[in-house]
């Protein structure tokens, strides 16, 4: 078999970290990457990008470690490289706080985050009206530059990108071998994934260089994130939610939740309000597919659905979705020569 043809469809964080895999494991194969839409433009450029991760209900934790374990690692390495300051990858240290002692005080993540412990009675007293915290060192991704970058990277690897917006996979039978789907939201529509919804998510950029430690509330509702360039202030939540359009009552009521848990940002000015719709379902759609129609068959690997937490998880998943793209290969070349007997 000739060197087999890939299209990965999404141009988000999880389409190019899937493409560049594959490059990396199956060298041979031409890998070409569709989207409507690309960075800045996307989901992914409007994340906070912090590598904490969420939980995926129907997903076993020791997976959802391995993602997060891979993706930390992964990003650790690039963050203590000459590339850091270009991918937009640094450390950043805060506290995760919480008004009640939560009934889990270890996350399963806490042995791969740097320097886990529970926060002392003098840090609390930075937070009057919380009872329990947790500090730690993690990664964060400062989105568009980290996605330029990884088109750079494709780009330097032979793969081609180019605009279309596919409509049904089943139209690029003819031209691709595998198709990746890593559609996002779009496999809503694109696939029909009636499990897929959107979590609407408004978040402001400020100027606060003075903010140098992050600050989360446990659930997750309010949380600062210092960036390179400036600081992300979060978030909202609204599940089946599908505006773009930023919403100016939710914008001071973030500024205000977020200004309660650091007094200082009252002087920071917003620069720019964000807002993106996460691909939430139980678990991630990491699942292999051949769809077949008149005797011809096109092998799909599907990878979307990431929620709340593609950042913390995308380079672990990536490399299973080159792996089941490998596993259609080894399929398709062990047909091929079938035929030839
Ligand atoms: P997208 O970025 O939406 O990419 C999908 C791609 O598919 C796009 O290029 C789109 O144009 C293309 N596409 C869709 N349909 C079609 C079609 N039919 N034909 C061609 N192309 C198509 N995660 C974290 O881990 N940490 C965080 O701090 C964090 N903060 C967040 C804050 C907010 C406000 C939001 C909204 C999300 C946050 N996330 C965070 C989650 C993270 O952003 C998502 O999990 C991740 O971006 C999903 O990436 P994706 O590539 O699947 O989707």
């Amino acid at each position: 078999m000739a060197a087999p043809k890939v299209a990965v469809v999404g141009a988000g964080l999880i389409g190019l970290s899937t493409a560049l895999c594959i490059t990396e494991t199956c060298p041979s194969c031409s890998v070409t990457v569709l989207s409507d839409q690309f960075s800045p433009n996307t989901t992914s450029d409007v994340a906070a990008g912090i590598l904490i991760p969420h939980t995926y209900p129907d997903t076993p934790i020791h997976v959802q470690k391995q993602w997060f374990k891979e993706t930390f690692s992964h990003l650790f390495a690039i963050s203590n490289s000459a590339e850091a300051s270009e991918a937009g990858i640094h450390l950043v240290s805060g506290w995760q706080i919480f008004k009640n002692t939560p009934k889990e005080q270890l996350p399963f993540w806490s042995d791969v985050v740097l320097g886990f412990r529970p926060m002392s009675q003098a840090e609390l007293q930075k937070f009057p009206q919380h009872r329990f915290g947790q500090a730690f060192t993690t990664l964060k991704c400062d989105c568009p530059p980290y996605m330029l970058w990884l088109e750079k990277r494709l780009k330097a690897s032979g793969v081609q990108i180019y605009p279309r917006k596919v409509a049904d996979l089943w139209e690029l039978h003819r031209e691709y071998n595998i198709v990746v789907n890593c559609a996002g939201i779009g496999a809503h529509q694109l696939v029909g994934d009636k499990k897929l919804f959107p979590v609407r998510g408004q978040v402001l950029k400020v100027q606060a260089p003075w903010v140098k430690n992050f600050i989360r509330e446990g659930d997750g509702s309010t949380y600062i994130y210092p960036g390179i360039d400036s600081v992300t202030l979060g978030g909202t939540r609204e599940k089946d939610n599908w505006s773009l359009s930023p919403d100016p009552d939710t914008t001071q009521d973030i500024f205000d939740r977020c200004c309660s848990l650091e007094p200082s940002l009252r002087g920071a000015q917003v620069v720019k309000v964000k807002v993106g719709l996460r691909p939430s379902r139980q678990c991630i759609r990491m699942q292999r597919e051949v769809l077949s129609r008149g005797g011809v068959k096109l092998p799909v690997v599907h990878n979307y659905g990431h929620g709340s937490g593609g950042f913390s998880v995308h380079r672990g998943t990536a490399k299973d979705a080159a792996h089941l793209v490998g596993e259609c290969i080894a399929a398709l070349q062990g047909s091929s020569s079938r035929a030839k007997l």
